[in-house]
Order: C-alpha cells, then sequence, then structure tokens
C-alpha cells in the first residue's frame, strides 16, 4: 500500500508535451482510473509512476519518499499491460513463481506465496497448465496472479482487458475490482473505455492532450463534468450538445425549450446570448399526454429506433441536428413521426460557447 503523490509532472517528446504539469494525490489503496481518448498520454504517465519512462520536470513519491529518479525495481510496483506475455515454455506456477525466484525467496515460502495467490484468483486448478492451454481470460487472470504475487506497493494496470471479449471484460473488471479491494493495493488502471472507468475507479482522471480535465469521482464527473469534452467523453450514449440562446433563464432554439435548474440555471439567470446546452439521452423521455407548461421540451420527428432490450434509443432530427434519447420501452414510437420529449428535472448542462467550460 502506498500514497503517491504527483506533483507538476510533465513529459515532453522534443516540442510536443505529451503529459502536462499533472498533480494528483491518492489514498492509501486507492483504485484511480486514467482514461481518456488515444494518444492523451495515459500510457506515458503509467511509465513514469513505473519508472520507465524518465519525466521532463516534476516529481513522484510513494508514502512521501521521492522515486522521481529511481529505477524501476527499487520502486516496487508491479505492471499488467496489454500484451501479458507469459512465459510460454514454463507452467502457471512457474510463472508466478519467477520473480520471487529473482528476489531469492527460498522453495517454501515461494511455495506458500503462489498458492495463496492462486487461491485469490481461482486459478489454483491451472498451476500445473503451460500458457498454451490457458483460456484468454484464465491467461489474464495468471497476468494479474504473476504481477501481484510479490505484494507490490503500487499496481499499475493499462489496458489489461483489452484482448478479452466484451462478456470476459465485464467478469473480469467486476474480479479486478474485488481483487484490489481486497490487496488494498494502490493501483493506476489505463482505459479509453469510458464505461470501464466509471464502475471500476474510486476516482477518475479524463485526460486530453496530456492536461488531466477533471479528476474526481465517477459521479461527480457524471453530475457535473467541468467541461464540454468531459461531458462528451463520459456517458454512453454520449450526451447531447444544442447550440441555444439564453432567455428569461430558458434555453431556447428551434424545437428546443430546456429548463435549466439548480446552480445551472442560477448561473444562466444574469446571462444572456448563446451558449451550448448539454443533456444526456437517458435525461430525455417522451412526453405522456399533454406537455405541461413548467416542462422543458425538444419537439422533432423520430429518425432512427433501436431496441436495446427493456429500453429503447431514439434519434430525433431537430432542425439541422440530432438528439439522442434513451428510456424505457412503452411509448409507441414510429420513425418519421413527430414527438416532443421531455427532460428530467435538474439535467440541463450548459458549456459557454468559446471556452467550452461548464457554466455552473
Ligand atoms: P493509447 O490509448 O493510444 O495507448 P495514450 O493515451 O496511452 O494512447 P501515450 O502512449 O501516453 O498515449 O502517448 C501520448 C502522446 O505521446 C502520443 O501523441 C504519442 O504519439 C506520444 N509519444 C509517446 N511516446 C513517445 C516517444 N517515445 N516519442 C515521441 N512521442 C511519443
Amino acid at each position: 500500500m502506498a500514497v503517491v503523490t504527483i506533483e507538476n509532472l510533465n513529459k515532453s517528446f522534443g516540442a510536443f508535451n505529451a503529459v502536462d504539469n499533472l498533480n494528483l494525490k491518492t489514498e492509501d489503496g486507492e483504485f484511480v482510473v486514467l482514461v481518456g481518448p488515444s494518444g492523451c498520454g495515459k500510457t506515458t504517465t503509467m511509465r513514469m509512476i513505473a519508472g520507465l519512462e524518465g519525466s521532463t520536470s516534476g516529481s513522484i513519491s510513494f508514502d512521501g519518499e521521492d522515486v522521481t529518479d529511481q529505477t524501476p525495481s527499487e520502486r516496487d510496483v508491479a505492471m499488467v499491460f496489454q500484451s501479458y506475455a507469459l512465459y510460454p515454455h514454463l507452467t502457471v506456477y512457474e510463472n508466478m513463481a519467477f520473480c520471487l525466484k529473482v528476489r531469492k525467496w527460498t522453495k517454501d515460502k515461494i511455495d506458500v506465496q503462489v498458492r495463496k495467490t492462486a487461491k485469490a484468483l481461482d486459478i489454483e486448478a491451472l498451476l500445473e497448465r503451460k500458457p498454451a492451454a490457458l483460456s484468454g481470460g484464465q491467461r489474464q487472470r495468471v497476468a494479474l496472479g504473476r504481477a501481484i504475487v510479490r505484494e507490490p506497493r503500487i499496481f499499475l494496470m493499462d489496458e489489461p482487458l483489452s484482448n478479452l471479449d466484451a462478456k470476459l471484460r465485464i467478469e473480469m473488471r467486476a474480479e479486478i475490482v474485488k481483487l484490489c479491494r481486497r490487496l488494498k493495493i494502490t493501483t493506476f488502471y489505463v482505459t479509453h473505455d469510458q464505461l470501464e472507468a466509471l464502475t471500476m475507479g474510486h476516482r477518475i482522471v479524463v485526460m486530453r492532450g496530456g492536461i488531466a480535465q477533471q479528476i474526481d469521482t465517477p459521479q461527480n464527473i457524471y453530475d457535473t463534468p467541468v467541461n464540454r469534452f468531459v461531458a462528451g467523453f463520459i456517458g454512453s450514449p454520449p450526451m447531447n450538445f444544442i447550440d441555444v440562446t439564453i432567455e428569461n433563464g430558458a434555453l431556447v432554439a428551434p424545437g428546443v425549450r430546456l429548463l435549466p435548474q439548480g446552480s445551472v440555471g442560477e448561473a444562466l439567470r444574469p446571462r444572456s446570448g448563446k451558449v451550448v446546452a448539454g443533456v444526456r439521452p437517458e435525461h430525455l423521455a417522451p412526453v405522456v399526454g399533454d406537455v405541461e407548461s413548467g416542462s422543458g421540451t425538444i419537439r422533432g420527428r423520430i429518425e432512427l429506433i433501436e431496441p436495446l432490450g427493456s429500453q429503447i434509443m431514439i434519434q430525433i432530427s431537430v432542425g439541422d441536428s440530432l438528439v439522442s434519447a434513451q428510456f424505457e420501452r412503452g411509448p409507441v414510437v414510429e420513425v418519421g413521426k413527430d414527438i416532443v420529449l421531455e427532460h428530467r428535472p435538474n439535467s440541463i448542462h450548459a458549456f459557454d460557447s468559446v471556452s467550452e467550460r461548464s457554466i455552473l
């Protein structure tokens, strides 16, 4: 376990800033997820924490000890990467025992530790097999086992599930979270999958162009994104953005009348002019019966209907733009028909048209 403190961390490749002034302090045993589009600096950050990549400036410390200039082995971190290369000629047991042997552990101590870890990961039955005789999920479990068998101070995982199919990913996601909670190892986990970030992290670091846009709990990032990028990146299907004009506290455009409330409503009241409104598809549903005067609505024509089991997703055209809505199956909807959608109270976001920052 360790508290990781990252201060003013930068990494440049020539004139290009891959990581730009990152600041983050973890809790002991915290699970931190780095998420963002390809090339945003996630892997570079992980490599700097691991000691595989030097920083251009800034510092990293573990439990108050500055490790910025330490080698990877001095830092005592374990890593699982996308290509979880197991030694093909060694059994699962030998793969897991390997790093303990290198550390000159006794045979008995190694045996106890390998079996204890195998039990935690439910791979005891696989110990005598070679990697070629394992399924993708089993191999992934062994890779995790090999990383945690020596009980590192910090655990780094870079897209460890990307080679697995969708169902297995979901299973392994839950397993990894449970395992890390049980072992209370401070973990950094990289993904470009926003859903993985939302479900796994105590806290999420949303990165873009080397800059941490927002570092917060999954709930806060979903509820109060700091800017349009975070709002659009986190949440699926993505948030709808609509160019609107502020009129007496309402946000209006042809076919659109949104009623922001709470802190967004208050922040907009003294303003006028144009902003970008944001509303999540899951916060829109068809009006049943008559439209009440106090409801915020979007009117448009249904262009697409996607059944999702218990819910459906529709896309409607509103002026020149498309707006998505996702709701419980029930109201009859038909392609080509007009529809009025109503937004939930307190569900409207607003972003400055130029800076793209949230107006709160
Ligand atoms: P992905 O999700 O695609 O793995 P990432 O967020 O992990 O992306 P990084 O691998 O950290 O991104 O790369 C960040 C940026 O730094 C990218 O634009 C990449 O091209 C650049 N970069 C990374 N390593 C080097 C290097 N050794 N030399 C030059 N540029 C590099």
